[in-house]
């Protein structure tokens, strides 16, 4: 067995196994030793039922007492029994797995590992894993990989897979020196992979973890190195005009509100990039509702005034559509042809895109990034603009750059990170801050609440919805589950629908919903047809709403304090005082100490920082950033060491992204 295998090399895995791995992006042995476990589960010593508290993930050790029921729900089927360790007994449910039925039996002894909820007066385990009393007791002793899955593969089927490839392992060579790795304290890339895979304390674990961050960042930093030595010899033809200019002033006077300092600047910024001569790579960076939109709007029109084509690229649909709408109107007294690119339409209408942007008769394209894919072709593109997207890698750029004469690039990001990071992240980009918030908006108000609270929560509701307002209630996650994430929101808004009363109208909206529904649920959330919307975090990413003053976040102490800031930016959009609830159901000492930051203070960057200081070091893989800072395993705040430590690595390498030694 070889790095380069195919991995129907290793024992048990057929080309069925084969066909569903590669849906995970894996092909080879190299990308399945690659394949990082997610998390880690730390199995506990069973417990009596009576010493559960509903939210613990816990085992119990029970009987089974009552026959095993399949019932169904109106959505799922819905399998259930009661156990009983001998003193209480408890109720157990697993939705959609109904084939339980015929491999538990009554009177059957197991451990029972999954989380307790109350229903009423009684306790209930969800979804939870059984295991026979010897297995559990041996499992007890190490730490549990759990890896992301797909359809047709099993936590088990990647385990077992992996398992054969223990012993190529300890062969993969390291190219980072022992000097640079003593200097860093960092473990052997094998080391780490065994480490990763099979866990044998935490400590090892987060070493891993840091070592698996400081490879990451590397091969960031030295995709950055390259790019920003291409950009010292991108020239391009592509100016925008003087006349243009005079006419973008016009556009800006008749806007319906003055331009802040910050947004004057980038502008200004911009322009003089587009006119050098030089292709910009330029990042406009603003705390959410510092109104980047705007800017991005007057650079496009400038360069469709100079006689090109723009484009601006979206990271969901749902955003796309967004700005399709916002955009058209905006510019519709230039005559400008603005089209709409998405996933969603269909072959033909697509074609008909195609089409327009081939003969020019479409100036300016908005969607999601399939409008780089390859069967787009431009006429004269001349700037594309991403918004809160990814940045641009080393073989986009190359893409876009064939499609026309090295197009000027922008990127706009809300994503607030202290200057020291920023200086290393973003060195292959020029980069204009708009520091300021637009005159007038007003603070919006915080609170952190505990579950006692929540009528009042709703009362508040309730009134402000009086006054013509709107509001966002981001929903708990209960499962690891989309599907399961979804079923809660639909009953979540029924019972806040029931709460609240018929005068007031309540809809939902989740990430399995068709983004044609998603679209029509936030077009009509726009125009105030809709009162309370209940959401997953659908809504995180750049949906506007001015009139939308409340922002109720379940579950805030799971988020990341950069993840809720992004979400409390969906208010404090217009002229109105707004307010966010923070509902900490966990109450735990320390996530009390963290959502106090945000009560704190709506500034991003200060936030940011926080963030930085309060991440406790038991977060292997950290939470998730949104935007164009997002690592797969690194994280920029609990990494920052790493990140550190990478950028004075990549100093004394060289930049050839070709040959990048530091994939596995
Ligand atoms: P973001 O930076 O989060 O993308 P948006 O561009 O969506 O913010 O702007 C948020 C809101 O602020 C929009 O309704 C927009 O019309 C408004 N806005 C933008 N610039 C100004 C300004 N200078 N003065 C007042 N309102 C503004
Ligand atoms: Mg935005």
């Amino acid at each position: 067995m070889n790095l380069d295998d195919n991995v129907t090399a290793v024992k048990g895995i057929g080309d069925k196994t084969a066909e569903s791995f590669q849906k995970l992006g894996i092909e080879k042995i190299r990308d399945l030793i690659s394949y990082f476990p997610r998390d880690y589960k730390n199995y506990s010593e069973p417990v009596p039922i009576r010493e559960t508290s509903p939210g613990d993930r816990v085992a119990v050790f029970c009987q089974i007492v009552k026959n095993i029921a399949v019932i169904k729900g109106r959505r799922y089927q819905i399998t259930t029994t009661v156990v009983s360790d001998g003193n209480d007994a408890m109720e157990v449910v697993w939705f959609n797995q109904p084939y339980l039925r015929y491999s538990l039996h009554k009177g059957e002894k197991l451990v029972f590992y999954g989380r307790v909820e109350t229903r009423g007066s009684k306790k209930v385990m969800q979804m939870p894993e059984t295991y026979g009393i010897l297995q559990y007791q041996k499992m007890l002793k190490t730490m549990q990989p759990i890896y992301s899955l797909r359809k047709g593969i099993s936590n088990n089927l990647i385990r077992k897979a992996i398992m054969e490839c223990r012993d190529l392992m300890h062969m993969v060579p390291d190219p980072i020196s022992e000097d640079v790795r003593d200097k860093y304290h960092l473990m052997t890339r094998s080391e780490m992979l065994l480490a990763l895979h099979f866990p044998k304390s935490e400590d090892e674990l987060r070493r891993a973890a840091g070592r698996a961050a400081f490879d990451e960042f590397l091969r960031f930093l030295l995709q950055v190195k390259a790019m920003r030595d291409e950009n010292v010899q991108m020239g391009t033809d592509i100016k925008v005009t003087d006349e243009a200019i005079t006419k973008l002033r016009g556009f800006v006077a008749g806007l319906p509100f003055k331009l802040t300092a910050g947004q004057g600047n980038a502008l200004k910024e911009i322009f003089r990039d587009m006119q050098s001569g030089h292709a910009m790579n330029r990042l406009v960076q603003g705390d959410v509702g510092s109104g980047k939109t705007i800017v991005a709007a007057s650079a496009l029109l400038s360069v469709i005034l100079s006689g090109y084509q723009g484009a601006l690229m979206a990271p969901t649909e749902v955003l796309a559509e967004q700005h399709y709408q916002d955009l058209s109107k905006m510019l519709k007294p230039y005559k400008v042809k603005v089209c709409l690119l998405t996933g969603a339409m269909t072959a033909k209408e697509k074609r008909l895109v195609y089409a327009d942007l081939a003969s020019g008769a479409c100036d300016l394209v908005i969607g999601t990034h399939a409008i780089i894919q390859d069967k787009t072709v431009f006429k004269n593109l001349g700037l594309v603009v991403t918004d809160e997207q990814h940045r641009f890698g080393v073989r986009q750029r190359e893409k876009l750059a064939s499609k026309g004469n090295h197009p000027h690039t922008l990127i706009m990001s809300a994503t607030p990170i202290p200057r020291t990071l920023a200086i290393m992240l973003y060195a292959d980009l020029d980069i204009s801050v708009i520091k300021e918030l637009p005159k007038g908006r007003k603070k919006i108000l915080n609170s952190v609440i505990d579950v006692s609270f929540r009528p009042a929560a709703y009362q508040f509701i309730r009134e402000q919805v009086k006054q013509k307002h709107q509001a966002y209630v981001v929903c708990p996650m209960v499962e690891e589950s989309e599907a399961i994430d979804a079923e809660n929101v639909i009953d979540y808004s029924e019972n806040l629908q029931q709460e609240l009363g018929r005068d007031i109208k309540v809809e939902y909206l989740h990430g399995k919903m068709k983004d044609a529904d998603k679209v029509a649920i936030l077009n009509q959330f726009s125009q105030g047809q809709i009162d309370v919307l209940v959401s997953t975090t659908v809504v995180e990413v750049g949906i506007n709403n001015p009139n939308a003053t409340v922002m109720m976040i379940e579950n805030a102490e799971r988020y990341g304090l950069a993840q809720l800031h992004q979400l409390r930016g969906r208010v404090g959009r217009g002229q109105a005082q707004s307010y966010c609830m923070f509902m900490n159901v966990k109450k735990s000492k320390q996530s009390v100490e963290r959502l106090k930051v945000l009560e704190e203070s709506n500034d991003g960057f200060f936030i940011a920082e926080q963030d930085l200081k309060l991440r406790g070091p038991g977060e292997f893989f950290g939470v998730r950033q949104s935007g164009d800072l997002n690592f797969k395993y690194a994280d920029i705040y609990t990494n920052a060491d790493m990140l550190k430590a990478a950028q004075e690595v990549s100093l004394t390498m060289s930049a050839d992204t070709e040959g990048l030694t530091v994939t596995i």
